[in-house]
This record gives structure tokens, sequence and C-alpha cells, in this order.
């Protein structure tokens, strides 16, 4: 069983995936409370119904988009709190999804099955949260995995752009996302194209088509 806050069908906002139709497991609790998190609702577990792994897959044939979409996303919170999590990886790729999951890299990505996509949002300073990587998985960062950084102060775009020099990653889909209020798109896309970094500006596309 897993606490479940929503399950929902949308445009996907983020990542290399941004613009494509997805449905949405996001999934309750976190071990962090990062001062600018947008899903604040989804942190508490008493916010959320305990479901099965089957009544998730019901859910998801059930909401918009038909079986056409086979693009899921596994959010939270922190997706990775809950251990039957890495069962419902394999159900859904049994069941020929392709999956992504959001993470934010505290927590062993070990088991996570290998043809899951992993989003790593690597926390900045200003999450007040950026001791708390798991440096062990960067050696489970493949090549079709993407690793992002939500920048909201000069401070974490220099974390960011030190992060990526002195730490080996095995992907090239790297994101920089400004953090809304703190930083502006923009003002990021400047500093990005001033030093020359190879990183993919990223855009809250559902936020700014007003969509969950
Ligand atoms: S890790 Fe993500 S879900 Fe958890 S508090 Fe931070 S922004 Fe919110």
């Amino acid at each position: 069983m897993l606490y479940v806050n929503d399950i929902f069908y949308s445009i996907q906002g983020e990542s290399s995936f941004a613009g494509y139709p997805c449905k949405f497991v996001r999934l309750a609790g976190c071990n962090l409370k990062c001062g600018y998190c947008d899903t604040k609702e989804s942190l508490d577990i008493n916010n959320s119904s305990l479901l099965s792994i089957g009544e998730i897959i019901s859910a998801l044939h059930s909401i918009g988009g038909g079986n056409n979409i086979r693009l899921i996303e596994i959010t939270g919170g922190e997706p990775l709190l809950q251990e039957e999590v890495f069962d419902l990886f394999n159900e859904l790729i049994k069941l020929n999804y392709f999956v992504l999951l959001e993470t934010n890299g505290t927590i062993s990505l070990k088991k996570v099955h290998k043809k899951v996509v992993k989003i790593i949002d690597v926390k900045c300073p200003s999450s007040g949260f950026s001791k708390e990587f798991n440096y062990e998985n960067l050696k489970y960062i493949g090549v079709s995995d993407e690793v992002k950084f939500v920048i909201g102060t000069n401070e974490d775009y220099y974390f960011a752009k030190d992060f990526l020099k002195i730490n080996k990653i095995k992907t090239g889909k790297l994101i920089f996302s400004a953090v809304e209020g703190s930083m502006s798109s923009k003002e990021l896309a400047e500093k990005i194209l001033k030093d020359g970094l190879n990183v993919r500006l990223g855009i809250q596309l559902h936020k700014i088509l007003r969509l969950k």
C-alpha cells in the first residue's frame, strides 16, 4: 500500500519531456522541507489515501487521456520514502508504460528499475538542504536520466556550477530552473549564456499554462 496524495492528468511541465501529456502519481510525505516547495499539500501523509498498486493502476487507466498516454511520472513529496514504490515501478514497466521518477536525490536510487528515467533534483543552498544529497547516487545516474538544479540565488547558481565541475555525471541532460519569485528565468538565462554552460534552462510550462 502507498500513501497517495493525488493522481492526475496534465502536461508535463519540466524536464526534457516538457510539453507531453502525462499521468502523474503524487506520493505523500517528504524527508525535506524546502522553503520554496510548491507541493506543500503533499508533504503530510494525512493528506493522502492509502492505495494498493492495483488501485493506483486502475486510477491511471480511468483518468483522462485513455490508454494512448503511456508517459507516467511518479512524483511527491519524495516518492522513494515508501518502500512499495519500487514494486509500482516494476508493475508499470511490465505494463509498458514509460515511467519518470522525480526525486530529491537524498535516498538511494539503487533499487529503481533500470528502465525508469530518473529526474534528480539536486538541492541548492537556498533550499536549506544542499548537504543532504546522497553522493553514492551518482553511480546510478545513466545517460537517459536528468539532473536538475532549482536556483534562487547567486550562491545556488555557483553551487550548481561547481557541482557539475566537481562530480562526474554520466548524463548530459542537465537542467537549471529558477525559483519563482527569487530569480527570474531571464536572469538565469543570462548567467547561463554568459558562462557558456551546456545546461538546459527549465521553465515550468504547467505553471505558464495554469495547469495542475
Ligand atoms: S524535496 Fe521537493 S517535495 Fe520535498 S520539500 Fe523539497 S521541494 Fe517539496
